[in-house]
């Protein structure tokens, strides 16, 4: 008799840094203690097989939007994290808006805590909100354990959550170049567009037009100019712009801190394909043409960029103005948390990558930007134990009765997505059993220490 471990879950595909293989991984006390070989021994109180399916780490989403406190009644802790953890996302951070208050100070981030308390069933962080005016609170919401800034440079949607301009961003980059924090930025400089002759707010090219790739372009440039002058980490969210990949290779070979995500709706979905009044599809940046996207998929597989996140940003049905179609009304924002890893994995599948780069780009590269990269995002020794379960050949179509988002309206809605989330352990504890949730209530706050 050895240790006796808490839980021991066999697979004959781990995903591991040092790629897939046959093995035993025991947990003890929440954490990866040990991962053994199919032929070495071992006592465990709790034994799962996985047989040949996948297990990997649990996913790690780095930019979603809970909405709660404040707009509840468009997603809040309860039903985001429920979705998450039947999506194998173990860790999610929240954006500083669209909650109400906003998170620029850390009067809202108490708010915010407060209001995930007996909710919360993924582990769960916090980005600070930077908006003009507010540099004097960056330290203390740092002190607070937010992991990081985030900053629009074009109007985030939110009255309460103004853009910054280059000058803020001066005062501010300084501070956040200190705390060793990232400082994320919605990149798209608005400069106005050419008056269309006829306007149809139902248009998908219309609204294609009227946020061009030249606002990321432009943004993007000036994020790199800033990043070089003050060594502040920058990270770019949601790239979608591809003519912008030129300028994002040469910064990263001058060594500048600079890192970027794309979404998974930027890599899945194509314009050619949204017909006029679909604002489900509504987001900003807007979804691109598949020639765009051809090319944000391939600097994903070279690693310029440095995974995906969803952008979960989702809204009541009304607000998506489906009945009259208006890109122009609609909120801007894809609900898509739930499918973060099936969306990708779908996606990988078809262009033949294995399951292990999927891993880099949701699990690894993702706990970097937290700063969680010795505790989350691997399965190796000393790890958080969140682990997940993933049938990787077997395929589902969403239908509203599997989303556990608080609306089901989604673009994703109809698809048809390989790898079904089968189980979800987090730190130790399995919390999602396909389809019915095992344990609730064990996320936990993660902060930047
Ligand atoms: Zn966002």
């Amino acid at each position: 008799m050895g240790d006796m471990y808490d839980l021991a879950i066999k697979s004959n595909a781990a995903i591991t840094p040092e790629g897939s293989m046959e093995a035993v991984v025991l947990v003890k006390d929440g954490l990866i203690a040990e991962i053994l070989t199919h032929e070495e021994s071992f006592d465990a109180s709790e034994f799962f097989n996985a047989g040949d399916h996948v297990l990997m780490p649990g996913v790690i989403d780095p930019h979603v939007h809970i909405n709660e406190p404040g707009r509840t009644e468009w997603e809040g802790f309860n039903t985001a994290t429920r979705a998450a953890i039947s999506g194998g996302v173990t860790t999610l951070i929240d954006m500083p808006l669209n909650a109400s208050p906003v998170t620029i100070n850390s009067e809202a981030l108490a708010l915010k805590v407060a209001a995930a308390k007996d909710q919360l069933h993924c582990d769960c962080g916090f980005w600070g909100g930077i908006v003009p005016g507010n540099e004097q609170e960056i330290e203390r919401l740092a002190a607070d354990g937010v992991l990081g800034f985030k900053a629009f440079l074009t109007h985030s949607g939110i009255e309460d959550f103004p853009n910054v301009t280059e000058a803020d961003l001066r005062k501010v980059m300084p501070l956040v170049a200190a705390l060793r924090l990232p400082l994320l930025v919605h990149c798209e400089l608005t400069t106005p567009v050419i008056n269309i002759e006829a306007p149809d707010p139902a248009s998908y090219q219309q609204y294609l037009a009227s946020r061009p790739a030249a606002w990321e372009d432009n943004a993007i440039d000036l994020m790199i100019r800033l990043c070089r002058e003050f060594r502040c980490r920058v990270h770019i969210v949601h790239l979608c712009s591809a003519s912008a990949l030129g300028k994002i290779r040469m910064a990263k070979e001058e060594g500048l801190p600079l890192t970027v995500e794309t979404a998974q709706h930027y890599l899945y979905f194509n314009a050619e394909d949204i017909a006029d009044g679909q604002t489900q599809f509504k987001c900003a940046p807007p979804i691109r043409e598949k020639a765009n996207n051809d090319l944000l998929w391939e600097a994903l597989e070279q690693g310029l960029i440095n995974f995906a996140a969803t952008d979960h940003s989702p809204a009541p049905p009304a607000l998506k103005h489906l009945q009259s179609g208006d890109f122009t009304k609609a909120w801007g924002g894809v609900a898509s948390l739930q499918f973060a890893l099936p969306v990708l994995w779908t996606l990988a599948r078809k262009k033949e990558v294995a399951v292990s780069k999927v891993v880099q780009w949701l699990c690894e590269h993702p706990a970097e930007l937290i700063g969680c990269s010795n505790t989350k995002g691997r399965i190796a020794r000393g790890y958080h134990a969140d682990l997940v379960v993933l049938n990787t050949s077997s395929k589902f179509t969403v239908t509203e009765d599997i989303i556990h988002h608080k609306h089901t309206i989604t673009p994703y809605l109809g698809q048809e997505l390989f790898g079904s989330v089968e189980q979800t352990w987090l730190s130790g504890t399995k919390v999602f059993d396909k389809p019915a949730f095992t344990t609730l209530n064990t996320g936990k706050i993660i902060r930047h220490t």
